[in-house]
């Protein structure tokens, strides 16, 4: 009587070669949190056999548990390099992304003290003020080539802030700025775009796209109405019980919700510990066969309670979460997230079922 999150590889393959397709650089596939949520064990080999060489994630850790299933593939740490991890990086042929010249110096003794050369990107500010080589750091490495021996400096990367907006003015700075700093390492190739970014023109390509969240479904384009990728992710609940009130009689916790007709209750064994957001009590919809039904009242650890009234639903019938009709981004709307959060806060109580793999 678990809920049922299905999972379609086919169709996350299907979504990356249709990203690859765009470019003509190389396109990457972000696998960062367990790609999203949704799997980076069945998910990674998957993309692996479409043709995608390079996966970055957030932690060296992702990649460690990737490496044995995708001997071939370059990875690539996004979280970069802390002290004394070094060694561990090379033990498992992860290369850190380099975010400041601290980094930069712990990679650099670590292929002193190999006696050979590792391969370097360079994470470079161009606006987010996250984790990137801050513009003084850029000015050492330029004037002190030296810092940078023993290291391939074989891509400087930048991240868009604002991708999902096509004209938002900050898009064509960061990638002026990026040009620009590349400059200072000839030979390097680029890396810019994420999903939304490789929406934004070939001339956002480079060499190296990054696409995470196109490929698990979500829509890179959402200022445009029509969502260019496939949905992958179907989530279904089981109906526990169904119970009739009358009006006047409320439902769950603090009764947030009170029936003004007599209503037809059905409650599901999904809560907000299975990633289904408190914040969409209330103000949300399963969908039954393809009518939607109203999320009644608080949503509470390990359950939900829908009104039923208005269809034929039995206990046992299964209540359609997510999938066609709503999708990650829509639940997102409800719940005054992303669907980002969606994805990465689905639970691990759910069976789930990888389809096409
Ligand atoms: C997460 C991440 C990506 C992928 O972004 P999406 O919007 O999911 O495509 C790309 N680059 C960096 C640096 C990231 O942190």
């Amino acid at each position: 009587m678990t809920a049922l999150l299905e999972i379609d590889v086919a169709a996350i393959a299907a979504n990356w070669r249709q990203l690859a397709a765009m470019h003509t650089g190389e396109t990457a596939a972000v696998v960062k949190a367990d790609a999203y949520g949704l799997g980076a064990a069945q998910i990674a080999p998957a993309l692996a056999r479409a043709g995608c060489k390079t996966f970055f994630v957030a932690h060296l850790e992702e990649a460690v548990a990737l490496r044995p299933l995708l001997p071939e593939a370059r990875f690539f740490a996004l979280n970069g390099l802390v002290p004394r991890a070094a060694a561990d990086f090379v033990a498992h042929d992860v290369v850190p992304v380099l975010g400041s010249l601290r980094e930069l110096l712990l990679w650099r003794a670590e292929a002193r003290g190999l006696g050979r050369k590792l391969p370097a990107i360079l994470h470079v500010e161009t606006g987010l003020n996250r984790l990137a080589f801050p513009p003084m750091d850029l000015a050492r490495l330029r004037d002190d080539p030296a810092l940078l021996e023993g290291l391939n400096v074989e891509y400087v990367m930048a991240h868009l802030a604002n991708a999902e907006m096509p004209n938002h003015p900050m898009n064509a700075a960061q990638r002026a700025a990026l040009v620009e700093i590349a400059k200072s390492f000839p030979g390097a190739k680029l890396s810019l775009a994420n999903s939304s970014g490789m929406f934004l023109g070939a001339e956002y390509g480079f060499d190296l796209t990054r696409p995470g969240a196109a490929l698990y479904g979500l829509n890179p384009t959402p200022s445009r109405s029509k969502n260019p990728m496939r949905d992958p992710v179907r989530l279904s609940a089981p109906i526990l019980q169904i119970r009739e009130i009358s009006a006047g009689e409320s439902v769950g916790y603090n009764c947030s919700w009170t029936a003004t007709r007599r209503t037809r209750v059905a409650t599901i064994g999904v809560g907000y510990a299975d990633g289904l957001l408190r914040t969409l009590s209330s103000n949300s919809t399963a969908r039954f066969d393809d009518t939607p039904i109203p999320l009644i009242g608080r949503v509470s650890m390990d359950l939900a309670t829908f009104d039923v009234t208005d269809v034929t639903a039995n206990p046992g019938d299964l209540l359609r979460l997510l999938g066609p009709g709503q999708d990650a981004d829509a639940l997102a709307r409800q719940a005054g997230t992303i669907g980002y959060e969606i994805l990465t806060s689905l639970g691990r109580r759910y069976t789930r079922r990888y389809i096409g793999l």
